[in-house]
């Protein structure tokens, strides 16, 4: 695999190999910003290699999440660990001004990542939560993209 220090600066929104989206999706991906990070890249390219077929912030998908396998009812959260508070990480950090601000806008974000993992449970999909922090270690995140598609543990586990 090529290191991802090649990728260019401005990373353009897709891999190569990923379909071309519509302009409409392509103001939508403008418009919301936070979508196609560099940890969404690396395990967006780790599954390609893998040949699995996915779909990119479908908005008919409840939650909306950034990969899914409509066919398997499989999605992947990719979260930041800062916005989206990955619990004793060290990226976890809270600024030192407008804490107030900055605790009920970290609140709001947490709430809404439960929301959307309640939703997509109780319409029997199983979801994946992938931290940036966890991008870093690649091996150890081939083995979790395998196994959380290729088996049918989370299923059982319920
Ligand atoms: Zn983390």
């Amino acid at each position: 695999m090529e290191p991802l220090a090649a990728m260019p600066r401005r990373a353009s929104h897709k891999l190569s190999n990923e379909p071309e989206p519509t302009p409409e999706r392509r103001e939508n991906m403008a418009r919301v910003g936070q979508k196609n990070t560099k940890p969404e890249l690396i395990v967006r390219r780790l599954l390609l290699g893998f040949g699995y077929r996915y779909r990119l912030h479908r908005r008919d998908i409840p939650g909306k999440p950034d990969i899914c396998f409509i066919g398997r009812k499989k999605a992947i959260f990719v979260h930041g660990c800062f916005w989206h508070r990955h619990e004793g990480c060290h990226r976890t950090t809270t600024p030192k001004t407008r804490t107030s601000f900055w605790e009920e806008k970290f609140r709001v974000n947490v709430a809404r990542d439960r929301r959307k993992l309640a939703d997509l449970e109780r319409l029997g999909w199983d979801a994946l939560v992938v931290w940036e922090c966890e991008t870093k270690d690649v091996s150890k995140l081939e083995s979790r993209l395998v196994n959380f598609l290729s088996n049918e543990v989370d299923k059982k586990r319920k």
